[in-house]
C-alpha cells in the first residue's frame, strides 16, 4: 500500500502514523522527522531546514522532494510506505506522482485528518510543554496553520480528483481516530 497521511499540524498525524505502520507493516516516512534529525546532526541541510523551520514556513520544495526521492528509493519503501507531511504543496504532489509513474506505480489513499484551528492551537500548546518543540510557539502555531491552509490544503482537491481522498474526522480520541482510518485502510484492502 502506497498511503499518505495528511491533515494540519498537530491532527494527530505522528501518532496514528506509529500505529498504521504497526498494523500494516509499511515504511513510515515523515519529512518533519527527517529534517529535524538533520538539525540534530548539524547537516548543511540541517542548518538550511531550520532557517524555515524556527518561522513555521515551508522548507523549499527542491529540498524536500530530493530527500524523499532517495527515500522512497530504499529497500524497505518498495513494496509501500506511508508518507507523512508530505507532499505539502503541488509542486511537490506532482513531482510525486512523477516519481511513481516513471516505475508504474501509485498513491492508493491519502487519509485527510480533520481538526479545527482552535483544537489544533490547544493541542500544539500542550504538547509544547511535554516535548519542547522550537517550533511549537503560539506565533509560530499560527503561521504553520496559515501556511496549511494557504499551500497545503489545496491539494486535497488534487488527490479528489484522482479519486484516493479519504477525510476522517479528527476530533475524537486516538483510539476513535484509529479505528476511522483503519476501516478506510481495510476497505483498500478488500
Ligand atoms: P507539523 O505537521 O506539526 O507542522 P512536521 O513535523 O510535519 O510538523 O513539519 C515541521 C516543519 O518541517 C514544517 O513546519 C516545515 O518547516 C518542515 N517540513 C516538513 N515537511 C515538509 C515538506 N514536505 N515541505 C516543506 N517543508 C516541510
Amino acid at each position: 500500500m502506497r498511503l499518505i497521511l495528511f491533515g494540519p499540524p498537530g491532527a494527530g498525524k505522528g501518532t496514528q502514523a506509529v500505529r498504521i505502520t504497526q498494523k500494516y507493516a509499511t515504511a513510515h516516512i515523515s519529512t518533519g522527522d527527517m529534517l529535524r534529525a538533520a538539525v540534530k546532526n548539524g547537516t548543511e541541510l540541517g542548518q538550511l531546514a531550520k532557517s524555515y523551520m524556527d518561522k513555521g514556513e515551508l522548507v523549499p520544495d527542491g529540498v524536500v522532494i530530493g530527500i524523499i526521492k532517495d527515500r522512497i528509493g530504499e529497500n524497505d519503501a518498495k513494496s509501500g510506505f506511508m508518507l507523512d507531511g508530505f507532499p505539502r504543496t503541488v509542486p511537490q504532489a506532482e513531482a510525486l506522482s512523477e516519481m511513481l509513474n516513471s516505475t508504474g506505480a501509485s498513491i492508493d489513499a491519502v487519509v485527510s485528518i480533520e481538526v479545527n484551528d482552535e483544537e489544533i492551537v490547544k493541542r500544539i500548546l500542550e504538547r509544547q510543554k511535554i516535548e519542547g518543540r522550537e517550533d511549537d510557539t503560539e506565533d509560530v502555531v499560527r503561521n504553520r496553520l496559515k501556511v496549511y491552509r494557504n499551500q497545503t490544503e489545496p491539494l486535497k482537491s488534487y488527490y479528489a480528483e484522482e479519486g484516493v481522498l479519504h477525510e476522517v474526522d479528527g476530533m475524537g480520541s486516538i483510539d476513535d481516530v484509529f479505528g476511522k482510518i483503519d476501516s478506510v485502510l481495510a476497505d483498500l484492502r478488500a
